[in-house]
């Protein structure tokens, strides 16, 4: 029967991977049925047969072209492979150094990117880029929000989302009334705001508002 070729590794750099006789072949007399193969293959190249408790090779083309890793670990020597010359003269014959290169480039310029997203990830995770405040106090006649703004003009930072609650305008002029404060800072330039978060806390304490929630 021919084996299906899994199209993940139907080629190798461009050659066809059925032209290239790179694969394991268990010598059933030596195999003492470990299943180390069997199991160490990441590339399902073995099947096992438990009847007669051999290692087979099912799919001989997933193996991976000059990978000898389950001949090493077999523990009897089970498992051959063509010699190493084979997998050389398809390199030379078939060009294949130079069809790597831009592979390379490729490559190197993926892990690149790889390495700064995750960066930019790692920042983003440890940063604190928006902070919600809810405040209880006397935010209007304390010109809270006004003392806010004086703070972060000149920053890289925002207010949002201003809610004020309050009864009526008499009631916290004249009766002391206090209003309920919403909104968020937020960083204009996706940066942490730790700095201005500290700086926003000193007004809240100064105009002797109280934080119910801060998240
Ligand atoms: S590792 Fe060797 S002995 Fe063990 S099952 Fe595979 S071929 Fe057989
Ligand atoms: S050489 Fe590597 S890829 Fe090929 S069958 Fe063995 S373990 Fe699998």
């Amino acid at each position: 029967m021919v084996e299906k070729l899994d199209p993940k590794f139907a080629y190798w750099h461009g050659i066809e991977r059925t032209k290239i006789s790179w694969y394991p072949t268990v010598d059933e007399e030596k195999c003492i049925g470990c299943k180390l193969c069997f199991v160490s293959c990441g590339r399902n190249v073995f099947d096992f047969d438990f009847q007669r408790n051999k290692a087979v090779v099912a799919k001989a083309y997933n193996c991976l072209v000059g990978c000898s890793t389950c001949a090493t670990i077999c523990p009897v020597n089970a498992i051959s492979f063509p010699e190493k010359d084979l997998v050389q003269k398809i390199e030379r014959e078939e060009k294949v150094l130079s069809k790597i290169k831009n592979k390379a480039k490729e490559k190197k310029l993926k892990l690149d990117l790889e390495k700064i997203r995750k960066k930019v990830l790692d920042t983003l995770a440890n940063s604190k880029i928006k902070m919600e405040y809810e405040l209880v106090g006397h935010a209007l006649e304390k010109k809270f929000m006004e003392k806010v703004h004086d703070r972060i003009k000149d920053c890289k930072v925002d207010i949002i989302d201003i809610k004020i609650e309050s009864s009526s305008l008499r009631g916290c002029w004249d009766f002391k009334a206090p209003s309920i404060v919403k909104f968020s800072l937020v960083s204009t330039k996706m940066e942490d705001i730790s700095d201005y978060i500290t700086e926003i806390d000193k007004v809240i304490g100064e105009c002797g508002m109280i934080i119910v929630k801060k998240t």
